[in-house]
């Protein structure tokens, strides 16, 4: 397994492994970068296939939270760890404590958080060890209703403001009413984000692979049940991506009729050249590390004390990145993703601390 020569290697500051047989743990932690702040993301357990498949996507992650952080104006830098293991099997309490020695062993240098596979109430187990594990206290939300640390209605509203500003780039109109959109995904972001667009006049089309979100979805918010095959291709203004990444490839982006891509899903393009392709076709893509923003915002807040009506603000002000974005890439002839990058790149090359 190279490390310094991997492709996804990108002068990551940290890598740590960590192994504790009693447990069963085998986990990697990445810092990639700390010039704004502690690194803070998410923890994921999933079932690797192999070691290079875990650090594959941990480098990615981490680095990817870098750019998240930076582009929100946070004062956090980028990092990410991996348990190796399937969470429905091989989760037990003793193995997240041990991972909460090993996150404490690192003395702050990066702070985890809920991610794909692992709970509040898993976070809560790693907290039992250290101080720097996130997203775990009882606190008002942004939205004013009582929070159990759980980012996603955050996430949810800052994807909403996000199409309200791609809506009204694109088409030039400042309200969504009976605009049509079609969400992929109904699970805790999705099912939130079609509440609003639905509270705002919007026309929803969804589809999920589980039957029962579907029938809520349909029976609650009024929205037409799609196909796992159209879901993406239908006749809408706007498609939202809620579910899993690279869903932004060369046959999906050919067969595209909405002219905006606006969802939570993390890593929508396949490859970055898939920026280029959306660009090209006309599509004006929100990129999802700016537009699903506002779970971090919302974890972030909850270290510096709770302020509902700042952590509001602040997820808002993803209209206004989004906005800039828009601007530079119509200005300079470039897709979204790729001005996206330079202006986080602005933000953390050039802070020191
Ligand atoms: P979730 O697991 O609650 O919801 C995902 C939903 O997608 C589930 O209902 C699942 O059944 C459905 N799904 C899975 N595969 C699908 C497919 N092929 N087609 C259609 N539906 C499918 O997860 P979530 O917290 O809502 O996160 C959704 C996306 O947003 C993920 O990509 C996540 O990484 C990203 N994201 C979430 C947050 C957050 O705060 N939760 C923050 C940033 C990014």
């Amino acid at each position: 397994m190279t490390v310094f020569t991997h492709p996804e290697f990108d002068h990551h500051e940290h890598l740590t492994f960590c192994c504790d047989p009693e447990t069963g743990l085998r986990a990697i932690i990445a810092v990639h970068n700390t010039s704004r702040g502690p690194a803070l993301g998410g923890c994921r357990m999933y079932p690797y296939a192999s070691d290079e498949e875990a650090l594959t996507d941990v480098l990615r992650l981490s680095r990817g939270m870098t750019y998240k952080s930076a582009l929100a104006n946070l004062d956090l830098g980028g990092g990410k760890s991996v348990i190796i293991g399937d969470p429905r099997k091989h989760k037990t309490e003793a193995l997240l404590e041990s991972m909460g020695r090993f996150l404490e062993q690192l003395s702050g240098l990066y702070i985890a958080a809920e991610d794909s596979g692992t709970s509040v109430a898993d976070l809560r187990v790693m907290g039992r060890k250290t101080s720097n594990v996130a997203g775990i206290s009882e606190r008002p939300g942004f939205d004013g209703r009582p929070s159990n640390g759980d980012p996603s209605p955050a996430t949810a509203w800052g994807t909403f403001v996000g199409i309200n500003a791609a809506v009204k780039h694109k088409l030039g109109r400042s309200d969504l009413e009976g605009l049509n959109v079609a969400v992929q995904g109904i699970g805790n972001v999705g099912y939130r984000l079609a509440r609003h667009l639905k509270e705002a006049g919007a026309k929803l089309w969804v589809y999920d692979v589980h039957q029962d979100q579907m029938d809520r979805a349909v029976a609650e918010l009024g929205a037409t049940p799609a196909t796992a095959d159209e879901i993406l291709y239908l006749p809408v203004d706007v498609v939202a991506p809620c579910a899993m990444g690279a869903v932004l490839n060369d046959h999906s982006i050919r067969k595209l009729q909405a002219t905006i891509v606006a969802g939570a899903a993390n890593n929508q393009l396949a490859t970055a050249a898939h920026d280029q392709a959306l660009f090209e076709r006309g599509v004006l893509y929100a990129p999802d590390f700016v537009i699903n923003a506002g779970g971090i915002i919302d974890v972030c807040y909850e270290r510096k004390g709770p302020d509902p009506q700042a952590v509001r603000k602040h997820v808002d002000s993803i209209a206004n990145t989004l906005e800039e974005i828009f601007q530079r890439s119509d200005r300079d002839g470039l897709p979204t993703g790729q001005i996206a990058d330079q202006l986080a790149e602005e933000r953390f090359r050039h802070k020191s601390r």
